[in-house]
């Protein structure tokens, strides 16, 4: 059996990655989210094991030690990581995972497994992300320029990537999300053996 395919999506905080991957999840039952852990507070409306778990920085320190995150960084402030257990355990199991993550973490996960396919979204405009976050509302002024700030850095490592795209139209970015899943499942790489089973007996 084929393993997953694992897919490592990054976008700059208020990008509008949530909405899009909760469409793609919908229509497409056989991806896993992988869900982080993380030592930020919950933000209003969110929830313990959906959004993240969220630990204390002596749990997630321990964790590290441990062996038992895939990667980690720090992002304003705050420890986020990917458990990696039953990252692993899909993976092998044939599903394919998504992370969702910062671009430092991106990088580790390429750096460990080369196979991993990176997708960056990004905003139309840095001046519209602003906006974006300003009108979520769930930040300081302060903790939104910290964030635009990131963004930025985080922009210029996109052409680290293997697929781009921008969150303009919800509809076209869903669109556009789905056709990198499928392309990524058509590569030589995934489907050798079907070259080989249409050669059989020729
Ligand atoms: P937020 O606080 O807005 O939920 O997330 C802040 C940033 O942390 C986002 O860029 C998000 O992608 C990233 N992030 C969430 N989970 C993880 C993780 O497990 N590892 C890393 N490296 N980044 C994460």
């Amino acid at each position: 059996m084929n393993k997953g395919n694992l897919y490592v999506v990054s976008a700059p905080s208020g990008c509008g990655k949530g909405t899009i991957l909760e469409e793609v999840l919908k229509n497409n039952t056989n991806l896993f989210f992988s869900v982080s852990a993380t030592t930020r507070d919950p933000r209003e409306g969110e929830a313990e094991g959906v959004n993240y778990y969220y630990i204390s920085e002596e749990e997630f320190k321990s964790e590290i030690e441990n062996g038992g995150m895939l990667e980690y960084a720090q992002y304003c402030g705050n420890l986020y990581g990917t458990p990696k257990k039953r990252v692993l355990e899909k993976l092998d199991k044939g599903i394919d995972v998504i992370l969702e993550i910062e671009t430092i973490g991106a990088m580790k996960v390429k750096k460990a497994m080369n196979e991993a396919i990176l997708i960056f979204i990004l905003p139309p405009s840095v001046a519209e992300l602003r906006r974006r976050l300003n009108k979520r509302g769930t930040e300081s002024q302060e903790v939104i320029d910290k964030r635009v700030n990131e963004a930025v850095e985080e922009i210029k490592r996109a052409v680290n990537y293997d697929y781009v795209m921008i969150n303009d139209e919800l509809e076209n970015a869903i669109k556009d999300f789905e056709a990198i899943l499928k392309a990524s499942k058509l590569t030589i790489e995934n489907n050798k053996n079907m070259i080989g089973k249409v050669l059989e007996n020729a």
